[in-house]
């Protein structure tokens, strides 16, 4: 086992939440200095981590590269779609909450042909439907999946979409950005053209910008495809590659923090040892809070170990935003849920937190239910009737 995680500063509460989360003492060390972002000490920096992150593919990963962008995660997701899908391609989006949603929006926008596959707040959609939609529509040219819905939580096939999409000929394209890092996604187990992350989520970083890491066949294709000016990947990839630098101002103190951030990844154990703490994390605070009698939204073979839902309880002394204070106050910020069918709330498993923090919070969660006068975590029936239907 790795030695127990330090606490934040005194006074600073644990995020539980998907990015931004809590960093380590480290990661934020690292932006206390300046850096010049055209200085061939800071180029060198951009290049070390964009060769960290293409390592995380595996064997295979020569065929691809990274390319950083500034922004939040959502503007590098407007990146990858904009610059990879044609003007004249058919997106089909598979949706199961509110960033798949999210992902149709920005084809809207950019006016990019596409169909929806919406499965609502939490069913997976499957490769057999997947194929079906691609058999009936040979004018679709690319899928695009997310890969752990964080709205949810939930944990989304790829690997059967994958298959499902390269069977009919198709290019999938995985907004990743809550599961790179720490579920495994490697380029000969699955694939894929083109992913997109960004840096304040499993690899632990600050906010400040986004990364897709795809094929370079994709990247060379990807000329003149873009909308916009400064999301073109294209664009950014060439004079990344002739220059070593980034086109327009980047966020240097995130990128510092981040190749701090990369380098604790590696120390940890890499992807496999992140997402083992982050499963370990998970059990320890599902099992506690199952025993208050809180029940998931998802069955165990959906949960992510990224960030758990949970229904809200059904006793009517509940009331979510005392609940979320006296948590507050306790020292650890949760999240509040984004389902249409229930009141729920979310807890994240990620960021420099282990099964000693979430013993902590299964006791606060404990002690601020009996403050608010709640005797039992159970939620109301109707939503178990409704979860019930998650048959899979
Ligand atoms: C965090 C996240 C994003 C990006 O959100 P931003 O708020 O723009 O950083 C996109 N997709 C998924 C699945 C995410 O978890």
């Amino acid at each position: 086992m790795t030695d127990p995680i330090p606490a934040p500063a005194l006074g600073e509460p644990y995020l539980l939440t998907p990015g931004p989360l809590t960093t380590s003492c480290p990661v934020k060390q690292a932006m206390l200095r300046d850096w010049g972002s055209w200085d061939g000490d800071f180029r060198a920096m951009t290049q070390d981590m964009r060769d960290r992150l293409l390592a995380m593919l595996g064997n295979g990963a020569n065929d691809f590269d990274c390319v950083p962008m500034q922004g939040s995660g959502t503007f590098s997701v407007e990146a990858m779609l904009g610059s990879f899908i044609p003007k004249d391609g058919k997106v089909l989006v598979l949706a199961n909450g509110a960033y798949g949603l999210r992902s149709a929006q920005t084809l809207a926008y950019l006016g990019r042909d596409y169909v929806l596959l919406d499965k609502g707040d939490y069913l997976p959609p499957r490769g057999g439907e997947v194929a079906r939609i691609l058999a009936d529509d040979p004018a679709i040219t690319h899928v695009v999946a997310i890969h752990c819905e964080t709205s949810s939580g939930i944990l989304n096939p790829v690997e059967e979409i994958s298959r499902a999409t390269y069977a009919a000929g198709r290019k999938l394209l995985i907004d990743s950005m809550s599961a790179f890092g720490a579920i495994p996604l490697e380029v000969s187990q699955i694939r894929f053209e083109a992913l997109v992350s960004s840096a304040n989520k499993c690899i632990e970083g600050v906010p400040g910008f986004g990364f897709v890491i795809a094929r370079k066949s994709e990247l060379e294709a990807a000329k003149g495809n873009s909308h916009s000016l400064s999301l073109d990947i294209h664009a950014q990839w060439a004079h990344m590659n002739k220059t070593g630098q980034w086109r327009f101002t980047p966020p240097t103190h995130v990128l510092a923090a981040f190749l701090e951030a990369l380098r604790s990844h590696e120390a940890e154990g890499g992807v496999a040892a992140r997402g083992g703490r982050y499963a370990n994390n998970r059990d320890v605070m599902v099992t506690g809070m199952r025993e208050l009698g809180f029940e998931t939204l998802l069955k165990d073979r959906w949960l992510s170990p990224i960030i758990v839902t949970f229904f809200c309880p059904a006793s009517p002394a509940f009331d979510f935003d005392r609940f979320y204070g006296l948590m507050k106050g306790k020292g650890f910020i949760i999240y509040p849920g984004k389902l249409t069918v229930a009141e729920s709330f979310r807890i994240g498993c990620i960021g420099q937190l282990d099964s000693n923090v979430m013993r902590q919070v299964v006791a606060a969660a404990a002690e601020s239910l009996s403050e608010l006068g709640v005797y039992s975590a159970a939620p109301p029936e109707s939503a178990l009737i409704e979860r019930a239907k998650l048959a899979a």
